[in-house]
């Protein structure tokens, strides 16, 4: 059997990976569920945006021709307020209508002028100036019933959410959220709360993954850490290929005599990739338990997070067809030298400062893969490319966090 692809470039990783996408299904839910759900169909708008012209301002409804004689007087005939009507009423030469904000133009008017530009005394209104054209809000100028407003993938965020409501949906057709185990590995691990031995540590990886996980839209399940034998990753394994549409694990993917997860999936799985040309972050492998997708993920704590970003996220959207959240990448320039690598991406931990001398980069602390403090505290990561010389006053790429 020819080995998987080893120690391979992120892009073909992530190639590799899209091939094996998770079935996905549709749910139908209220706006009120809505918040960072992933839309399954375009969206048409089901009216016109504004259904109606109105008013900008709050103010008066008058003639056009009326108020570019200003300064002029014209008498007060109706007030009309932003509110459901059956009669809307008329203006005719030499009259005005106060109008609020949001309210329908009364026919027969064409300009507002707003209130501070007006005098009201004994019923009528002195136009202090002529009109602009621009405190109309016309019909459709938004949007038009029937345009798409919104296509299939558009992650909802909260003025895409408003958006929804505008158009006049009360449910949406999005995308079901995967199930997605999360099961971290070694004989170390504690669960927090519990009292620590010589030698053990408290598992972090899974809380922060599930995270991430909700972060991205969909759920995690956390399984209790599993110690480092075949027989009781074999056990969790296929509980989570039965319940769960993708499983990540973290640990023990590495080249360690203990590292099962990689020996499990070389012996009874399928492993489409090992390691990656990342670091740190550069042992997990990506493969199928039972036909269910499997993000080998290393145990170091940094090293797990970063591999989900760069890999785990991608490939969620990708399954989604989601349309975000996008990698946020800018240029800054480094105020501290960092290490680059020859051969893989060097993602260090980076604090960010916006100045008026430009975005500048700092890199305050120690950068081991296991110090998740360095990227609790961290902003963004570099994306410093492989024998990049990340000398101070150098512009690199990097992604915020
Ligand atoms: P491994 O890849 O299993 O050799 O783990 C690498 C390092 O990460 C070791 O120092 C582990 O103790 C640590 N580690 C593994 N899994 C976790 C976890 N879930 N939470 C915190 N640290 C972990
Ligand atoms: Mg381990």
């Amino acid at each position: 059997m020819p080995s998987p692809p080893y120690f391979i470039d992120l892009e073909e990783a992530r190639e590799i990976s899209h091939q094996y996408l998770p079935k996905i299904s549709e749910e139908i839910i209220s706006l009120d569920e809505a918040s960072n759900r992933i839309l399954s169909e375009d969206l048409e708008s089901l009216v016109d945006d504004p259904p109606f012209d109105n008013s900008a301002m709050d103010g008066f409804a008058v003639r056009y021709e009326d108020s570019s004689k200003a300064p002029v007087i014209l008498k007060i005939t109706q007030n009309i307020q932003a509110q459901g009507l059956t009669n809307l009423p008329t203006i005719m030469e030499n009259e005005a209508c106060s109008i609020t904000t949001g309210a329908p133009m009364p026919k027969g008017s064409d300009a507002i002028i707003p209130i501070e530009k007006c005098q009201i005394e004994n019923g009528q209104v002195t136009l202090l100036e002529p009109s602009k054209p621009n405190f109309i809000r016309k019909r459709g100028e938004n949007i038009t019933k029937g345009d798409v407003g919104l296509c299939a993938g558009a992650r909802l965020t909260p003025s895409r959410i408003s958006l929804c409501a505008t158009m006049g949906y009360q449910n949406l057709k999005v995308i079901k959220p995967l199930t997605i185990a999360i099961i971290s590995t070694g004989n170390e691990l504690k669960a927090p709360g519990e009292s620590l031995e010589f030698g053990e540590i408290y598992e972090s990886n899974s809380f922060g993954l599930a995270s991430l996980i909700k972060l991205s839209g969909h759920i995690p399940k956390r399984y209790e850490s599993v110690m480092d034998s075949m027989d009781s990753l074999r056990s969790v394994l296929n509980d989570a290929s039965q319940s769960c549409d993708v499983i990540l694990t973290s640990g023990g993917v590495s080249m360690g005599e203990y590292d099962y997860v990689r020996k499990i999936m070389e012996d009874e799985g399928d492993i489409k990739f090992w390691r990656v040309k990342l670091r740190p972050g550069s042992p997990p492998l990506f493969g199928l338990w039972n036909n269910t997708p499997l993000f080998g993920l290393p145990g170091n704590p940094v090293s797990s997070h970063v591999v989900f970003l760069m890999l785990t996220k991608p490939w969620l959207m990708k399954a989604t067809g989601a349309d975000g959240p996008i990698p946020k990448i800018i240029h800054a320039k480094l105020m501290d030298s960092l290490k680059s690598t020859k051969d893989c991406l060097t993602l260090r931990r980076l604090e960010i400062k916006f100045t008026q001398q430009g975005v500048l980069a700092y890199q305050p602390r120690h950068q081991g893969s296991g110090n998740i403090e360095s990227l609790a505290s961290a902003d963004a990561l570099s994306l410093l490319k492989p024998n990049q010389s990340g000398e101070i006053g150098e512009e690199i790429e990097v992604m915020l966090l």
